[in-house]
């Protein structure tokens, strides 16, 4: 099955240059959906996750899925001021000023337990790399990171930590 052909891409989206990739149009396709999953789990069982760490919001869509199907738990890695206990966060560049990303202290348990993060896109890398940070500071021990769509030549894996990578659909030009 042809993953790229159900996603969408809208130009100059949320602004000029930009070629946003929409998975709404793969979300929507039954057996676009649950191949996207079963071949994300293929590619990674083998890293056996106690837990997914989903970035908030779309990583929560494959990474909760992925989670029922390796048998791991979820971790949200969400926006500011959004989880209610105690939180580790981080700040991270933006092209233009900084974004923050937290996750709860207790999230994960014992310590180092594998974590693999899963979100739909990485671009420039850095709400992954922040995310691997995150993680670590959690206790967890980042396994792999997992992605729907790779934008290649923003080269973001560059900035992740040496372990296996694994993105089912990839896009150069962007
Ligand atoms: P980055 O931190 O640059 O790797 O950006 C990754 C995050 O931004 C992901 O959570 C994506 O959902 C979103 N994103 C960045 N670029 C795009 C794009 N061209 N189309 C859709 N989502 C994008």
């Amino acid at each position: 099955m042809d993953i790229k052909s159900l996603i969408r891409e809208i130009p100059d989206f949320p602004k000029p240059g930009i070629s946003f990739k929409d998975i709404t149009t793969l979300l929507r396709d039954a057996r676009g959906l649950s191949y996207s999953i079963d071949l994300l789990a293929e590619k990674c069982e083998d890293l056996e996750p106690d837990f997914i760490a989903g970035m908030e919001s779309r990583g929560f869509i494959f990474g909760t899925a992925l989670a029922c199907k390796l048998g791991a738990g979820f971790i949200p890695v969400r926006k500011p001021g959004k989880l209610p206990a105690a939180v580790h966060s981080i700040e991270y560049e933006l092209e233009y000023g900084t974004d923050k990303l937290e996750v709860h202290q207790d999230a994960l348990y014992p310590p180092g337990s594998k974590v693999l993060m899963v979100d739909d896109l990485i671009a420039t890398g850095g709400t992954a790399a922040a995310t691997a940070q995150l993680i670590q500071q959690a206790g967890g021990t980042l396994v792999g990171c997992a992605f729907v769509i790779e934008l290649v030549d923003l080269k973001g894996r560059e900035l992740l930590p040496a372990v296996p990578i694994v993105s089912l659909v990839q896009y150069t030009g962007d």
